[in-house]
């Protein structure tokens, strides 16, 4: 555990998150300002801060976790894929990003845009109770898929 470190927070109950599952490894949460709705973040519950400094057993469990979430986020969002990504832009704690992906461009880069003055911004945070229903919804769809599997 890092101090001050948000997802360490997270994974010991010390911020509020709207978790969708939890083991001893991680946890995954909807995250407060989602790209499109679904969209989730899985933790590692130990601070790795760069997921090339990730042991392969907890890299791998990342993927397999993400492979589970995606399943639930196909079903319940009716999308053929769902990204998975990990930057470590904002918080220096693993997390990858799981998003059903909408359209081709709701993972992509700037650099993409040839215009140099295109406004940019990160979507705006999502109310608890939208995001506390969400991770309801998933929890019990993931139940539900692997219940079925
Ligand atoms: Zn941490």
């Amino acid at each position: 555990m890092q101090p001050d470190c948000l997802f360490c927070d997270i994974s010991r109950g010390r911020s509020l998150a709207d978790v969708v599952f939890q083991d001893r490894r991680f946890i995954a949460f909807a995250d407060r300002a989602p790209i499109r709705p679904g969209h989730l973040q899985i933790v590692p519950r130990t601070h790795v801060a760069c997921f090339d400094e990730l042991a392969p057993p907890l890299a791998g469990g990342l993927i397999r976790l993400g492979q589970r979430l995606a399943k639930v986020l196909k079903a319940e969002y009716r999308v053929d894929r769902v990204g998975f990504v990990l930057t470590g832009n904002d918080v220096p704690h693993v997390h990858a990003h799981l998003i059903p992906m909408h359209e081709s461009t709701d993972i992509t880069s700037r650099r993409y845009i040839p215009l140099d003055e295109v406004p940019f911004h990160p979507p705006e945070p999502v109310p608890r109770e939208a995001l506390a229903e969400t991770a309801e919804r998933l929890r019990a769809r993931l139940a539900a898929c692997e219940t079925a599997a």
